[in-house]
């Protein structure tokens, strides 16, 4: 019988290099008793809250959390996207991480409750853990047995293959059928080679080649450490969320539809959902599977309506659910689609769930380091001086405003011959592009006069 090909799916390449704004945020930057460091894991300063949000963090992990969630509050522009992400970072590498602003849920063509479902089953991963065995070691001997095409004598196919694979300390010959055999000359796999055959789906890789210098170096290295027996288990983990799992179940329903020619529908329906749970928790009970709750930020949270809050109420109390971390920058607001004026615009009985942290603005200490810090990630170098001059800009204007400038200052320099970039690039930079103050403040003058 012939084993089944598989295939292995890789994210698709990024052609271009895309520094996502928070990218060097890789935790809260706490010490071993909770006490925030100064500059650590990318984070600058904004001190009480990163405590506040590591003592979250053990809540979350000692499962007291439940229920809960995190209001963040502070004028814009003060971190609390970055806070979010910080925990998330704490909470494990793989923890999901979504996004959203409140002002999303009325843009979508979807129903506002469906596009927050979809966002909290964005925020809950799924962690698999599948052993595989494998036979890896390097090939000592190869014989692809070929037999005639039944129509066509001139061509041959290979039936099978015996191979012998060694390591230091073993050595097994395997009798390999006619899809492995294919792969073993498609990947023109010869004596010396460093292969690993999967043991269940007799899918091939090469890991060395011989004959090359480069392989042969790994060869030597690989021949010389003990590497145990031809035959090993290897872990494999990997994490999607239930999301990813309700439109693979969509998918499949799709093509089904298509076949009848019946239409598919955008939303994802409620048995379906309860279906992909109902497999999970199966998975999760025989222990091939567990679940990794994730963080799902709703910045602008006043903007959010009555119904949304609602909805986000009851989604806290389910037992499949993300951490909810809100921010907003309101005071008393009216609670949209009422005319209820309430903390924050939102509801007193959310607002009894939430813990609240509150972020202040940076100091000019502060927006320096983060400055230095994102030169660095963008790769982005820059004189003493033009370090200075965009910690006055962040001081006067905005971070988010200093930052943004550091590429066309690039620009400008690169176009004179120059890779660090001066204080001059930067004022030249501040002239080109506006902030948005100046921008609003410009049009305005304009209304003023069209007015009159
Ligand atoms: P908010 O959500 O409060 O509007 P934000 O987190 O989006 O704020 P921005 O002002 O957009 O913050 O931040 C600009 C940049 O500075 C982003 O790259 C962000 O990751 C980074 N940043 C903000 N606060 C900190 C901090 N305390 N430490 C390190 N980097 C930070």
């Amino acid at each position: 019988m012939s084993k089944p090909m598989i295939t292995e799916v890789t994210p698709p390449k990024r052609e271009l290099k895309r520094v996502g704004a928070h990218s060097h945020i890789r935790g809260l930057g706490l010490d071993e008793n909770g006490k925030p460091k100064f500059a650590a894991d990318g984070m600058v300063g904004q001190l009480e809250a990163r405590e506040a949000a590591g003592i979250v963090v053990k809540m979350i992990r000692e499962g007291k959390m439940a229920g809960r969630g995190v209001l963040l509050v502070g004028p814009p522009g003060t971190g609390k996207t970055a806070i979010a992400i910080g925990i998330a970072k704490e909470l494990g590498e793989d923890t999901p991480f979504v996004a959203i602003t409140g002002s999303e849920i009325y843009s979508t063509e979807l129903k506002k409750t469906e596009f927050l479902m979809q966002a909290i089953r964005k925020a809950i991963g799924v962690r698999f853990r599948e052993v595989r065995e494998v036979y890896e070691g390097v090939v000592k001997e190869l014989k692809i047995r070929f037999v005639k095409h039944p129509y066509n004598p001139w061509v041959k196919i290979p039936r099978e293959a015996v191979i012998t694979l060694e390591t230091k300390d073993d050595e097994r010959t395997l009798r390999v059928g006619e899809e492995v055999a294919v792969q073993l000359l498609q990947l023109r796999v010869r004596k010396g080679d460093i292969i690993e055959i999967d043991a269940e789906t007799g899918m091939v890789r090469k890991l060395g080649k011989a004959g090359e210098k480069r392989y042969d170096i790994e060869l030597e290295r690989y021949l010389e450490k003990p590497s145990g027996p031809v035959r090993k288990r290897k872990e494999i983990v990997h994490t999607v969320t239930l999301h990813d799992l309700d439109m693979s179940a969509m998918a499949q329903r799709a093509a089904v539809a298509s076949l009848l020619g019946l239409s598919v529908e955008r939303e994802v329906p409620p048995e379906i959902r309860q279906q992909v749970d109902k497999e999970v928790m199966k998975l999760v009970k025989e222990g091939r599977a567990e679940l990794v709750p994730g963080v799902l930020f709703i910045d602008d949270a006043h903007m959010l309506d009555i119904e949304a809050f609602s909805f986000l109420t009851r989604a806290m109390e389910s037992e499949l659910a993300p951490i909810l971390i809100l921010a907003t920058n309101r005071g008393i607001a009216k609670i949209r689609g009422t005319d209820i004026e309430s903390p924050h615009g939102i509801p007193l009985d959310l607002l009894d769930r939430l813990l609240i942290i509150k972020t202040r603005p940076y100091t000019e200490e502060e927006i320096r380091e983060i400055l230095k810090i994102r030169s660095e990630e963008e790769e982005i170098p820059l004189t003493d001086e033009a370090l200075e001059e965009l910690t006055k800009l962040g001081k006067e204007k905005s971070l988010r405003y200093a930052i943004q400038l550091m590429e066309p200052a690039r620009i400008i320099a690169e176009r004179e011959g120059r890779t660090k970039v001066t204080a001059d690039d930067v004022k030249y930079a501040a002239k080109l592009f506006v902030d948005v103050r100046d921008s609003v403040q410009y049009v305005k003058q304009f209304e003023e006069m069209f007015l009159k």
